[in-house]
């Protein structure tokens, strides 16, 4: 009997071996069912490894039960695995519980039985005229369900049912919905001629195997336009398409897209797809049958027989980044499954990450420095479809421009909106903060209300009535007495939230037609369509919304965009803050002036001087992003260095902290590699754990997981207490 190592999508490191039964033929990647402890799993057979030193005797092996009908693992998808475990230090296991996500999807569907007509049935003892009448609708012998052989033979329910008794039916398995082809000729977009330019481009590039680039437009310049023909063009040559969005919200607006384009909606993959989706999505993408394929990066991994072009839209998101599980980073992986398919791939964005801007040798002072042969390049959209201008942006110095007491909006914002609601235009405020007021605080004692399980401040909600810690969930009615000292009426509301501003919008234009979103609110996805489809019907007057309205909205007649706090992305400074307030800022202000009439954008700030506004007022994005890259490359920091995060938790504070202590004691002392901490994180109770971190600052030259792995082996867990490795860290909370 011979032996073949088995991956179970369970957090372990290796595959096991397990012996193969005489009549079964097994190759690397097939999906088999294993016993393992007292369970039987599901799980992959991996591909051959280096002997061990002391190989278990195949006969002491336990067997593999069978192999499940379910298209095998490719070595691309194998290799994407392995390559996911490395960089990210996960168990290999942890990898394939990604692609194996849906056990359900590996058995054949149950074929769903209708009835037909039996081959004796005209034998048979002469039937009643309804029967007669039946038997001579479903004459063709094509399986149908009960109810549609009813409605066909002018019958009820009773008789079929009585048919099938005596025999004249007989269940059959229903055939298949018909498929519906996509028609990538169908409706071809009249292009402007730079949009046809870079179509042509991109569309070059896809006959050229692996390749990366970078489409980069202001927002409204047409950018998925241009890729949907390097879409149509990979549909044509009989390949799939993976297109990774960063958030659900997205997604709805761009199938309809699709739809129009194509003829019919592409498939969806995100968190909120129901079981049965689930399956048959995953299915039909490992038979071949799903050629378009959108989704969150969760998508990335599906077992695409064919793949023959990733899109990466709004690449620069940060929500490309998943922090639990496997912290891995969509965007890189992405473009690391596209090397391994031999596919090109296209990252989409009106404002690149700087990384990717460095890459691909978009900022001066830069130098691309591909990491493979993948040839990247940029294509730009430099001006706006139909030629609509970008907004002009305006800042508002709140330091001179002050709102008055108790409200947020400046006086000259103020009178900005009310013209704007006047003229009968729309307009948009943006604030991202969710709730009421984000901080409480009692005036007798000075008490700040917190959440009990972690180092934060509850936020008010008010339409909810109720007190929320937005990073465990906690939440708690409202209070009317402070819980320290007693005093009741004493507790104050500090700072704006959206629905403080929605009431001070209330009370200066109370015939407006306002609205909130957020991530929050409304609750289901399909309400959160549904407002913003009344925006762009401007059944809306104005909306008050968080980072959710910032990208891929488009509504016509907004033309007064105001952003209430522009510097509350800056607090808390990490590595990045800058660079994605920038990112944000420059996304919510090109929402403005979309149609013929010319946008504003009046941006609140106390930090008037601060790189991020000046670039923002004077519209030259690639002054702040060379003067951010100059600023990195003197720090080390990424693209000029690179970082691991360490945070270990627990629920002892001293084991906490002596855990960590021993963890940077025994830290590498290679050169290139240095280590900081431990120190408490800013959020150094979370969920009821207390949290040490540890930051890891690496050479560019230094393989950073290879160096990290001996250090931190078997480390992940000893008792209570939990070390996470975040590697190429995107929170520093
Ligand atoms: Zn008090
Ligand atoms: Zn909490």
């Amino acid at each position: 009997m011979s032996s073949v190592p088995v991956l179970i999508p369970l957090p372990l490191d290796e595959p096991f071996d397990y012996a193969v039964p005489d009549d079964l033929n097994l190759a690397p990647g097939d999906l088999v069912e294993v016993p393992f402890g007292p369970r039987q799993v599901i799980g992959a057979v991996w591909d051959a490894r280096p002997a061990p030193d002391k190989p278990v005797a195949a006969v002491r092996l336990k067997p593999i039960r069978r192999r499940l009908d379910a298209a095998p693992l490719r070595p691309p998808l194998r290799r994407l695995i392995e390559h996911l475990a490395e960089v990210t230090l996960a168990p290999l296991g942890a990898a394939l519980k990604l692609v194996l996500c849906v056990p359900a999807a590996l058995e054949p569907p149950a074929p769903k039985l209708g009835l037909v007509v039996a081959d004796d049935a005209e034998h048979r003892p002469a039937p009643s005229a309804a029967r007669r009448r039946v038997l001579a609708a479903v004459g063709d012998r094509v399986p149908r369900s009960a109810a549609e052989i009813a409605r066909l033979g002018g019958v009820g329910a009773g008789v079929v049912q009585t048919m099938l008794r005596a025999g004249l039916l007989v269940p059959a398995p229903l055939p298949e919905p018909a498929e519906v082809a996509l028609a990538p000729d169908q409706g071809p977009p009249a292009l402007s001629p730079a949009q046809a330019a870079a179509a042509r481009a991109l569309c070059e590039r896809l006959r050229s195997g692996h390749s990366v680039t970078l489409l980069e437009g202001v927002p409204g310049a047409g950018k998925t336009e241009v890729y949907l023909e390097a879409v149509a063009g990979t549909l044509a040559s009989g390949r799939q398409v993976l297109i990774l969005l960063p958030e659900i919200a997205l997604t709805s607006q761009l199938l309809e897209r699709f739809a129009l384009r194509f003829g019919r909606p592409p498939a969806a993959w995100h968190s909120e797809l129901g079981a049965a989706a689930r399956r048959r999505t995953w299915r039909r993408v490992a038979d071949g049958r799903e050629p378009i394929v959108i989704g969150a990066r969760s998508a990335l991994f599906l077992p695409f027989p064919e793949l023959g072009l990733i899109v990466v839209d709004e690449e620069h998101d940060a929500s490309f980044k998943q922090e639990d599980g496997v912290p891995y980073h969509g965007r890189d992986m992405a473009l690391a499954r596209a090397r391994l398919e031999t596919c090109p791939a296209i990252l989409v964005s009106a404002t690149p990450s700087l990384d990717t801007a460095w890459r691909m040798g978009r900022v001066a002072g830069g130098t691309g420095k591909p990491d493979d042969d993948a040839h990247p390049s940029a294509i730009l959209l430099p001006a706006r479809h139909g030629g609509s201008a970008m907004p002009e942006v305006a800042l508002i110095d709140l330091r001179r421009d002050r709102p008055p007491r108790g409200g947020w909006l400046a006086p000259s914002l103020r009178a900005a909106l009310g013209a704007t609601l006047a003229a009968g235009e729309q307009a948009l405020l943006f604030l991202n903060r969710r709730g009421f007021a984000p901080l409480t605080l009692c005036r007798a004692c000075g008490h700040r209300l917190r959440c009990p399980n972690c180092s934060a401040w509850l936020v008010t909600h008010r339409q909810r009535r109720r007190l929320l810690c937005h990073h465990c969930g906690y939440n708690r009615a409202e209070l009317d007495h402070c819980p320290d000292c007693g005093t009741v009426a004493a507790l104050v509301a500090c700072g704006p939230g959206v629905e403080r501003l929605a009431e001070e919008v209330r009370a200066l234009w109370p015939a407006a037609r306002h609205a909130i979103l957020t991530s929050d609110n409304p609750a289901s996805p399909s309400a959160a369509a549904a407002l913003l489809k009344a925006m762009r019907e401007h059944r809306l007057d104005l909306l008050i919304g968080t980072q959710i309205i910032a990208k891929g909205h488009h509504f016509p007649d907004l033309t007064l965009v105001g952003v209430v706090d522009g510097d509350l992305g800056l607090a808390g400074g990490d590595l990045r803050a800058a660079e994605r307030q920038f990112q944000l800022l420059y996304q919510v202000a090109g929402r403005a002036g979309r149609a013929e009439r010319p946008g504003r954008v009046l941006i609140q700030t106390h930090l008037p001087d601060h790189p991020v506004m000046q670039a923002l007022a004077a519209g030259d994005k690639e002054r702040f992003y060379a003067e951010e890259l100059a600023e990195r490359q003197d720090a080390r920091m990424p693209p000029f260095g690179r970082l691991a995060a360490l945070i270990v938790s627990g629920r002892d504070l001293q084991l906490v902290r002596r855990f960590a202590t021993t963890l940077a004691r025994e830290a590498p002392t290679e050169p290139g590699l240095r280590v900081l901490g431990p120190a408490p994180a800013p959020l150094a109770l979370l969920r009821g754990r207390y949290r040490q971190r540890l930051l890891v600052i690496a050479a560019p030259e230094v393989d950073l997981p290879a160096a990290l792995r001996p250090w931190l082996k078997d480390r992940k867990r000893s008792g209570s207490l939990r070390l996470q490795i975040d590697i190429d860290p995107y929170s520093f909370l």
